[in-house]
């Protein structure tokens, strides 16, 4: 039954800007994936997996990651890759071999670019069951009430077009979370109803870092002192630079910048942005870094 929520993603016009990535980058060895689907442990119950996109529209390549808690035998997700065949092959055969006889319950997202969200109706199919979490300022640009090409911008670069791959979430599969920040385990179904499956209490935490999307947020982990950080930050190159996400891709630099200082500030030990060409940042690098900005 159900009610389908066409979801609008992001993308880029002249992707070539879209997620920061330095000429240096296309004569780096990431040309050659080093990336085999293996979700690879950086915290405890942590783990990440890597894959090297190739960006439609511009002959690019961009590293990215998703990432994955365990919680005993049920495991949360954080953002779901770029869109495309290949891609969800990937992505779902290694979150399978990771997954096994587990449960996928939850999937929470940064923001709702089409590199974070393109897998989902791939997800839906492979983990009919699994629920999925954003925050209620992100969740027009979800459901197709607003574009994000027009969100009021700051800069005179930015240019996000949109289009529809109708990952068609079904109204009872989401959930929302509010305020500028609270635990996960408090977040609500639109519908009334009780989550199925929620995190423990005190250990996943999100914090509202708008700027880059209206709606993005951050998770930090407290049990490992983790924060998965979605696009607040970048980490590319080689040597891997810290950066902010370009102005292309990124509706509103100044909240932008005061964001990624306010990230520098919370209580972490590494900071995991999604597209690193690194294995995250130190707080006291990132502060360093914000400092600067
Ligand atoms: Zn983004």
């Amino acid at each position: 039954m159900g009610y389908r929520l066409p979801i609008l993603l992001a993308v880029v016009v002249g992707f070539s800007g879209l997620l920061l990535f330095r000429k240096s980058q296309l004569s780096s060895p990431l040309q050659q994936s080093p990336h085999d689907g293996t979700f690879r442990k950086i915290a405890d119950n942590l783990s990440r997996q890597g894959y090297v996109w190739h960006v439609p529209i511009a002959n690019r390549k961009v590293e990215l990651y998703v990432f994955l808690l365990q919680f005993g035998t049920d495991y949360l997700l954080i953002d779901a890759g770029p869109p495309g065949e290949e891609y969800a092959e990937f992505f779902i055969k290694g979150l399978k071999k990771e997954i096994g006889s587990g449960h996928l319950r939850l999937v929470v997202l940064t923001h709702g670019h089409i590199d974070h969200v393109g897998a989902l109706p791939a997800l839906k199919q492979a983990y009919p069951e699994a629920h999925v979490a954003f925050h209620t300022e992100e969740s027009p640009y979800l459901t197709g009430e607003a574009l994000y090409k027009d969100v009021p911008s700051d800069n005179k670069e930015y240019n996000l077009i949109t289009h529809d791959v109708s990952a068609a979430l079904p109204e009872s599969r989401v959930l929302h979370l509010k305020g500028s920040s609270g635990d996960v385990a408090d977040a609500v179904s639109p519908t009334g109803r009780a989550p199925k499956w929620l995190p423990p209490r005190d250990a996943l935490q999100f914090y509202h870092m708008p700027g880059h999307a209206p709606g993005q947020v951050v998770y930090l982990h407290t049990p490992s002192g983790s924060l998965v950080a979605g696009d607040t930050f970048t980490n590319t190159g080689q040597p891997p630079a810290l950066g902010l996400p370009p102005p292309r891709v990124t509706p509103n630099v100044t909240r932008a910048r005061l964001s990624a200082k306010a990230l520098a500030a919370l209580q972490f030990k590494t900071a995991f942005c999604t597209h690193d060409s690194a294995t995250g940042v130190s707080r006291p690098e990132l502060q360093k870094w914000t400092q600067s900005l």
